[in-house]
């Protein structure tokens, strides 16, 4: 439970694996303030809450109708243009922003970690993101990272968390290594399935952010689902569990009270 004295830690993916529930997290907040082209009025708070506050803002249009992801990946570790399809056909079935969502994609070179801890991660961002909030646009963060997540375990190899209100990392590197295994899903299927879940948690799932319509929350697992072909079921992250769970290739998809749950709260 070390967790749980880690203030600023917000991790829902970690919290799921380890059981742990509850958020527990703090926003920070402040303003941008570096040289990287942010000006100094530009107000960064609104993109630094936790996971699943702005699952609203995300479903539905009104406030924001359209969506700009800002994704930045370390040097050969860009996503396939069928992973990225995927990904946008994802949130077009499930968001209303009818002014479009857009993807602006960067390289970087590597931090040259092996190993990095979410707080590596946020700082990471901190110093890379330059896409924020502005009016009717709501803006997320994504970075495909190379190395490893702090917290795996012989047999949790984490693939992704979210661990901001906008903002996610992909362990692109430990999805290769899986996808490299004989007769595992293809790194797309595999990719895709992460950045999904990963979305999905930013949307509010399960019960983080979006009201439960239904008794389906995974408690043991955090903010997970019960059923066990659905997205947001807890192993669909860590590869082990993912191997297990992809049959044929498929891209597991939200069952139905996951889909209630977003639709009461503003998504398709
Ligand atoms: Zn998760
Ligand atoms: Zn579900």
């Amino acid at each position: 439970m070390e967790l749980q004295v880690r203030k600023r830690f917000c991790s829902i993916c970690l919290m799921g694996l380890l059981g742990i529930l509850g958020l527990g997290c703090s926003a920070d907040s402040g303003q941008a303030d570096d040289g990287n082209g942010l000006n100094d009025t530009m107000d960064v708070s609104q993109n630094r809450k936790s996971v699943g506050d702005s699952a609203a803002d995300l479903l539905d249009g009104s406030r924001f109708p359209a969506l700009h992801l800002e994704i930045f990946y370390v040097e050969g570790l860009k996503p396939s243009a069928t992973t990225l399809d995927n990904f946008e056909s994802f949130l077009m079935e499930r968001l209303h922003k009818p002014d479009g969502v857009t993807i602006a994609l960067t390289e970087i070179s590597s931090p040259g970690q092996a190993v990095y801890s979410i707080t590596d991660i946020r700082n990471l961002e901190d110093d890379i993101r330059t896409a924020y909030n502005q009016e009717g646009i709501l803006k997320v963060f994504g970075l495909f990272i190379d190395g490893e997540y702090s917290e795996n375990t012989e047999n949790g190899s984490v693939l992704g968390v979210a661990y901001r209100n906008t903002s996610f990392v992909i362990f692109a590197d430990t999805i290769r290594e899986f996808s490299g295994q004989p007769l595992a899903p293809s790194t797309a299927v595999l990719e895709t399935t992460v950045l999904d879940h990963e979305f999905g948690h930013l949307l509010g799932l399960v019960n983080a952010g979006t009201p439960l319509q239904s008794t389906h929350q995974d408690e043991t697992h955090g903010k997970h689902c019960t059923t066990e072909d659905c997205l947001m079921y807890w192993t669909a992250e860590t590869g082990e569990g993912l191997i297990n769970m992809i049959s044929g290739g498929t891209i597991p998809g939200l069952d139905a009270a996951c889909l209630a749950d977003l639709q009461a709260n503003g998504g398709k």
